[in-house]
């Protein structure tokens, strides 16, 4: 029996916060046109980075930066309606707290994500999206997606949106080392929960300088609090706090996002330079002190044996007697050692370059060119299928694109561009 090809007029692959945003804006907004639409996520469930779900951990947001307040306050789908629908409004109101924690807010996204399953396929990765030509034009894509156990499924779609998130990025030195001891940080908490492996007292290197370095570290440390040595590694000299002052936060406002995109490349690049302390290689004040005191603990006390390791570059790596062998070089003394690990956690961040190895083949039907400023990808006269990106214009966007706070407003404008583009003759859809 031949199974039915789908046809949807959107198709948006990964069920992240980004895309899950977008349902509920393809919900709210398409009251006079209803497009058929449908999300494609490879996890088997919502989970939102289910590897970093760590106790005690914050949002680095304010709660009403959630998928949906900032575009609708009355929406069914706020952080607060989620609260009030849990009966813990007021609880929540006597925390006292802006930053929900990340348990929470993971419980919040999966609580919409839910109401939603109709319109996903989970456990489906895309691997492949090929260009359905008639004549020269191309007006459909094929998109072809695998289940775990290598079953393919093809969908077709007339527009497209990616929110795929980012992919674990890996120190130069450790991408070619094999060794299941060796662990993104996107991977943490599972590795935690189902390595039987370790000795009582592992010897662990935790490699990185931002939030989630901080707060595996800190984690370890608890767990290995006397008997392990947690070596924290980092090649600048400090750990530096993360900026969210009231002025430096306004560049996460939507105006922001116009005022970077209309700016020159140059101008662009030199923002995303003096804002990165916002975001990139920074941690949370409170972690950061929590972590000095822990380390200052240890001098009082002659217990533990933690380490910062600054200005610590990693050289080579290897594998010894099963351990994990790194030679660090010391940029302060110049002196060099080798050190055997139990494991390495690498929480070296993501990249966010995956979605050109998938729009690989609709290259052709592209133009060169930035991504427009509803963030559509600039395709040629003869494609009319529209590719919207998500979470991959930090160059051209600025630095919020990553993150959370733009959400429920470039779902916004992402489904009021499909809308107009659906609603208007192809020809002035694409000038
Ligand atoms: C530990 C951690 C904490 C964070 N905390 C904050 C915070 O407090 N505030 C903030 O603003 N930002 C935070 N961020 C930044 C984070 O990127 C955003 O919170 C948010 O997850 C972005 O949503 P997204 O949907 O773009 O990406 P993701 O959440 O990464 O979702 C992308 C989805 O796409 C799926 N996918 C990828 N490829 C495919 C494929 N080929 N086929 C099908 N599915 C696919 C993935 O499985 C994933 O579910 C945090 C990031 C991390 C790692």
């Amino acid at each position: 029996m031949i199974n039915k090809i789908e046809e949807y007029d959107v198709l948006a692959i990964g069920f992240g916060p980004a895309n899950l945003s977008v349902a509920i804006a393809l919900e709210e907004q398409s009251q006079s046109k209803k497009l058929s639409y449908c999300f494609l996520e490879q996890k088997p469930n919502f989970v939102w980075h289910g590897g970093m779900l760590l106790n005690g951990t914050r949002m680095q947001i304010s709660y009403l930066k959630d998928l949906v307040t900032l575009r609708n306050p009355t929406s069914q789908y706020s952080f607060i309606n989620y609260l009030h629908s849990h009966n813990r409004l007021n609880a929540f109101i006597n925390l006292g707290h802006q930053n929900p924690s990340r348990v929470e807010f993971n419980d919040y996204l999966s609580w919409v994500a839910e109401q939603f399953s109709p319109n996903v396929h989970y456990g489906q990765r895309v691997v492949s999206i090929e260009p359905i030509e008639d004549d020269g034009d191309v007006s459909k894509v094929k998109v072809i997606s695998s289940n775990i156990h290598g079953d393919k499924t093809v969908r077709i779609a007339k527009n497209l949106i990616v929110g795929m998130g980012g992919m674990p990025k890996l120190p130069k030195a450790f991408k070619n080392l094999n060794h299941d001891k060796v662990i993104h940080s996107s991977k943490y908490k599972i590795w935690q929960e189902t390595d039987k492996e370790l000795p009582s007292n592992p010897k662990i290197a935790v490699v990185g300088a931002g939030q989630s370095a901080a707060e595996i570290f800190v984690d370890l440390a608890d767990k290995y609090s006397e008997e392990g040595e947690i070596h924290m590694i980092n090649r600048r000299f400090a750990l530096h706090p993360a900026d969210d002052s009231p002025f430096v936060n306004e560049i996460f406002d939507p105006e922001f996002t116009d005022h970077v995109y209309s700016s020159e490349q140059q101008e662009r690049d030199s923002i995303l330079e003096r804002f990165s302390a916002t975001n990139y290689s920074v941690v949370d004040t409170e972690e950061l002190n929590a972590i000095y005191e822990r380390l200052y603990l240890q001098r009082v006390t002659g217990k533990g044996k933690h380490q910062y390791l600054r200005c610590h570059d990693i050289q080579e790596v290897g594998v010894k007697n099963n351990q994990v062998a790194v030679r660090l070089k010391d940029q302060l003394s110049n002196e060099q050692n080798w050190h055997n690990y139990d494991a390495v956690v690498l929480a070296t961040g993501y990249r966010y370059d995956e979605f050109n190895h998938l729009l690989n083949n609709l290259e052709p039907f592209m133009t060169k060119g930035k991504v427009e400023r509803n963030y559509r990808m600039p395709m040629k006269e003869n494609c009319s299928v529209n590719v919207f990106l998500q979470g991959c214009c930090e160059s051209s966007h600025g630095i919020s694109d990553t993150l959370l706070s733009v959400l429920a407003l470039r779902s916004q404008e992402i489904v009021g561009a499909l809308l107009a583009l659906e609603n208007k003759p192809k020809e002035a859809a694409i000038s």
